[in-house]
């Protein structure tokens, strides 16, 4: 069926013609664009706040993915740290043996939240894929991923423009 064919009936006729139809949509990642430019360059950035004493665990606050206001203090939060070569660890996961049309040919899929250490990071666990089988790295089955293991954060290779949150993905950093 072509567009416009439904609206055929006996007694009407439409005339259905084509036109090119294109759209320029402008995404601006704003205060979180380092973040982005980061992958690009390899480098896993997140923010810090470090108005501890207004924060009611008293300690230094990190963002990841990053956060440009503080949700406890309510300050800007200006200072980027690279974490890229930090100690980090699955916070939790699930493997993922479903999915929508766009993920179906990658399943099964291991999604994880990520814990960084030396760092309070309980506001925000970013969330990624871990993925297993990747040649030149440490190779583990599916069954052996366990919460705490160490991981480390991959980069794929994308142009500036292309940039979206699927660049990064991580590896297992330690044989289990
Ligand atoms: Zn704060």
């Amino acid at each position: 069926m072509s567009v416009g064919e439904k609206y055929v009936s006996k007694n009407k006729q439409p005339l259905v013609v084509e036109h090119p139809y294109s759209i320029l949509y402008k995404h601006s990642f704003g205060e979180v664009s380092p973040f982005f430019v980061g992958l690009t360059k390899k480098r896993l950035l997140g923010t810090v706040c470090r108005n501890r004493e207004k924060h009611r665990n008293g300690k230094d606050l990190l963002f990841l993915p990053p956060r440009a206001d503080c949700p406890e203090c309510m300050a800007e939060v200006n200072e980027w740290v690279d974490l890229t070569d930090a100690d980090i660890r699955i916070y939790t996961f699930t493997t993922a043996y479903f999915a929508g049309e766009t993920f179906l040919s990658k399943v099964p899929f291991t999604l994880i939240n990520i814990d960084v250490q030396g760092f309070d990071n309980s506001y925000s666990k970013l969330t990624s894929t871990l993925v297993i089988d990747e040649p030149g790295e440490i190779n583990i089955k599916r069954e052996d991923i366990r919460i705490g293991m160490r991981i480390k954060p991959k980069f794929r290779d994308v142009p500036q423009d292309k940039v979206d949150a699927s660049v990064l993905y991580f590896v297992p950093a330690e044989k289990p």
